[in-house]
Order: structure tokens, then sequence, then C-alpha cells
């Protein structure tokens, strides 16, 4: 019986996947806490957006266990563990082009799944403000009524982290999400994670060190599919072991 212990909000415990033998996952275990934001680095190849891959059940595993509050995420269909409460962003953006912000929000709204139920859907106050609320949390409140494909990468990649908020998960996970952003675009993405972890947890894979130290509660550095370290930015980075097959680098 899969047991919820409140400490963790995600239990990964002895994750493995094997390709044609190839252990891209092996052995893994961590374990995410309450309002947490772990990030999860590593050099091309570790394993990251495997691991992502094997939570969200896109790819299934060949052993272990992932214990989302009490429910074996392992034994579940991608659709279930979204309704479940996981939401995760893939490293492009896949917003609607054609869409305004405002119809993009609302599109990802739990009410109006599938495009011609959303788009026909009463637009409600309550569900308007829900996407208020989200359009400025992502600083896009003046945006609302613009077309998506107007906006700049960075402002999709919110876009489309708004579009996962306003589904509320309690843990998100996010591969990626300043690639190819501006320094001041970081510094707000970081600064929008710092805010969305008062509600919920996220794990993040990154690779910008600076943006790392901005946001990571705790960092995990995955090598070969395994734990290298784990810990606090601070000792990640002094950790030789890490130094040698990755910061070093
Ligand atoms: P990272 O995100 O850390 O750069 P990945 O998780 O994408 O690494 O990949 C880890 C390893 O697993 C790589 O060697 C990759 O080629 C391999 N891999 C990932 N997905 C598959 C798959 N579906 N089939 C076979 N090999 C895969
Ligand atoms: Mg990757």
């Amino acid at each position: 019986m899969t047991v919820h212990n409140p400490n963790f909000v995600l239990m990964v415990e002895g994750l493995t996947v094997s390709f044609d033998g190839f252990k891209a996952v092996n052995d893994l275990s961590f374990y995410v806490e309450p309002n947490e934001c772990r990030v999860i680095i590593g050099p091309n190849g570790a394993g990251k957006t495997t691991v992502l891959d094997l939570i969200c059940g896109r790819t299934k595993a060949t052993s272990g266990s992932v214990n989302f509050k009490g429910q074996e995420l392992l034994s579940m269909r991608e659709d279930q563990i979204v309704h479940a409460g996981v939401g995760r962003k893939f490293q492009t953006p896949s917003v609607y082009e054609d869409l305004t912000v405002f119809e993009n929000l609302e599109l990802s709204y739990p009410k109006g799944h599938g495009v011609f139920g959303a788009l026909t859907f009463r637009r409600d106050d309550p569900v308007k403000a829900r996407i208020k609320e989200i359009a400025e949390t992502i600083f896009l409140d003046d945006q609302l009524d613009e077309k998506a494909a107007y906006l700049s990468h960075g402002q999709k990649q919110w876009l489309e982290i708004g579009m996962l908020l306003i589904q509320d998960p309690e843990l998100l996970m996010l591969d990626e999400p300043v690639a190819g952003m501006s320094v001041a675009e970081r510094k707000k993405t970081a600064e929008l994670l710092n805010r969305i972890i008062q509600d919920r947890s996220v794990i993040v894979i990154e690779h910008d060190m600076g943006f790392v130290e901005d946001i990571a509660t705790r960092v995990t550095v995955l090598h070969q599919g395994k734990t290298l370290s784990e810990g606090s930015m601070e000792r990640v980075q002094n950790d030789p072991k890490v130094v040698e097959v990755y910061l070093g680098h």
C-alpha cells in the first residue's frame, strides 16, 4: 500500500528505466518537500529530462516508485497524473500562437478542456478573475488581448507557466525554463518561481548557475542516471565530485 508521508510531496525511490539495456535513470531516489524548489543539474545526457518523463508518465519506468501525496504515479496514465496535480512544462514553449494571452489561459482553465469546450463556455466572472490573477503573476497583465505570436520568447515561456498554474498543480516541473531568455527575463523568472513555491513545489532542470542560486531550495546533481551530490547550492558547488564532472567544464 502507498502511504502519504506529509513531510514530502514527492518521494522517488529506486527509479530506474532501461532503454535496450542502457539505464538512463539508475536506481534514483530523492524526496521533495512542500514549498520546495528542487533544481536538478548535471551534464548533457545525465538523465534529467528522462526523470521528468518518468514522473509525468510519458516514459514507463522499468522499476522503482514515485509516490505523490500517497499515490503511486508509476501505475497511472499521463492524464491521470495531470489530474492528480502534477504539471509539466517541456523545453520548447507550446502556446497557441493565433490566440490571445487571455484565450490561451482560458483554454487551460480546468473547466474548459478541449478547444470547443473552452471557446464556447461562458466567460463568467470567477474565470475572468482567475485569468487576470494568473496574468499578473506571469507579468502579462498588459498583454491579455495580444496574440501569443507577438510575445517575446521569454513571455511565451511565462504564458506556458501560467497555463499550468491556472490548473493549480501541487507539483510543477519545468525543463530549462530560462533557456534563450535575456538576463532581465531570467531575473523575473526567478522572482516568479520564488512566488509560486509559496503555494506548491517545483522541480526545475537548469544549467544557468546564477539562476539556480536565485531559486533553489536544494540541488540534486545527476550523473549517469544517479545522484552524484545533493544539498544546498553552496554544498554541491563545493563538492569536488561535482566540480570534476560538471562545474569544472
Ligand atoms: P539530459 O536531459 O540530462 O540531457 P536525457 O534524459 O534527455 O538527458 O537523456 C539521458 C540519456 O538517455 C541519453 O543518453 C539519451 O540518449 C537517452 N534516452 C533518453 N530517452 C530515450 C529513449 N526514449 N530511448 C532511448 N534512449 C533515450
Ligand atoms: Mg534534457
